[in-house]
């Protein structure tokens, strides 16, 4: 919005008109000559100055559990990304990308196995909500930032996505509803901080030492998870927030006593939640989900040490909806989507 105005002002308009294209932009409208309070000759000086960028469904998968639906967007240079949209009592989420691809090389995880492509820009994070509310007919309340990708290793867009996503002549949804993912960038956490945004932080931990998170995240050889917690200790005294945890239970690797109480013993006075996601297999993974009786064990045990943990409810089960799966299949089966690769 602030570019916006400043670049409305520097062509000579009034202020207001930023507004008004702003306003326009975020109803989806997506050609200048249909935003219908603007005089003809601004409609045809943007028309030359300016493009706007625009998602295309390219396939939509329902889901015949629940009323999960799971999108494969085409970008404007061909590539393909992911967006959940998923309904709960309180209204709809949408699980949005934040890269085409990733490279934080997580062992589990779908999405990076080809490495990164490209981050996207702050318009098409955005774009992905505004077509799910247009082919829905709904509009999202919650946005979790945990679909393909590592928002942190794409900092600024998403500091500007987050602030238009927030802005009431936007899309008006508030920080308080807004969860960003990070499998752990200790200075882009410190940085998200300084912004003191109130959204939701939640850590990508999945394992409770440097040992074992470092033979399943890289990240962890960079930033250790002392270091991480301490980030997250800090995060926590300048934004006031309760962080969450993400863990994925994975079968004999990260479901043992052992790791519940080094999972307690890291968390110590921290106000926050554990979140449990039974891990989900990907092609050729090696990683298994405990069973449902182990899950609930491990449960009971953290909360028996006082942890507040909960076990993530599976949506869209059968269409794959989770972790870059979808983008992966397309890009096999069709070969689309996987091109320029930047490692
Ligand atoms: N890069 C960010 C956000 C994207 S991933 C991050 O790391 O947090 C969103 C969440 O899904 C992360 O917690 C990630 O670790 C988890 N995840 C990825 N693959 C998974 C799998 N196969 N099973 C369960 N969780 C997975």
């Amino acid at each position: 919005m602030e570019e916006l105005s400043t670049y409305i002002l520097s062509i000579g308009e009034p202020k207001f008109r930023a507004k008004q294209i702003f306003k326009w932009l975020h109803r989806g409208v997506r050609r200048f000559d249909e935003m219908t309070d603007l005089s003809k000759p601004l409609q045809a000086k943007l028309d030359n100055d300016a493009y706007i960028t625009t998602l295309k469904i390219f396939k939509r998968f329902k889901s015949q559990l629940d009323d999960t639906v799971k999108y494969l967007f085409q970008l404007e240079d061909g590539n393909i990304i992911e967006t959940v949209a998923m309904s709960y009592h309180h209204g709809y989420s949408i699980c949005i990308s934040s890269q085409v691809g990733c490279r934080m090389g997580c062992a589990f995880c779908q999405s990076t196995k080809n490495g990164l492509v490209r981050s996207l820009t702050a318009g098409e994070i955005l774009d992905q909500i505004i077509k799910v509310q247009e082919d829905l007919g709904v509009r999202i309340s919650n946005i979790v930032m945990m679909g393909i990708g590592e928002p942190l290793d794409n900092f600024d867009e998403v500091i500007r996505f987050l602030k238009n996503v927030n802005n009431p002549d936007g899309i008006n949804i508030g920080y308080r509803h807004i969860s960003l993912s990070t499998c752990g960038l200790i200075p882009q956490i410190d940085r998200l901080a300084e912004y003191e945004l109130p959204i939701t932080l939640s850590i990508s931990l999945h394992a409770t030492n440097d040992e074992k998170r470092s033979q399943i995240m890289p990240i962890n050889r960079k930033y250790h998870i002392d270091q991480l917690i301490d980030a997250c200790r800090k995060y926590q005294e300048q934004t006031g927030r309760r962080i969450s945890f993400e863990y994925a239970v994975i079968d004999g690797v990260n479901d043992r006593y052992e790791n519940a109480k080094e999972l307690k013993d890291l968390l110590k006075g921290l106000l926050c939640h554990v979140n449990l996601i039974p891990v989900n297999p990907i092609e050729d993974g090696v990683f298994r989900p405990p069973s449902r009786k182990n899950i609930l064990g491990f449960q009971e045990t953290l909360i028996k040490m006082g942890l507040n943990a909960t076990i993530r409810r599976t949506l869209g089960g059968d269409i794959s909806a989770s972790c870059g799966q979808l983008r992966h299949q397309a890009s096999e089966k069709e070969g689309i989507g996987l091109e320029n690769h930047q490692q």
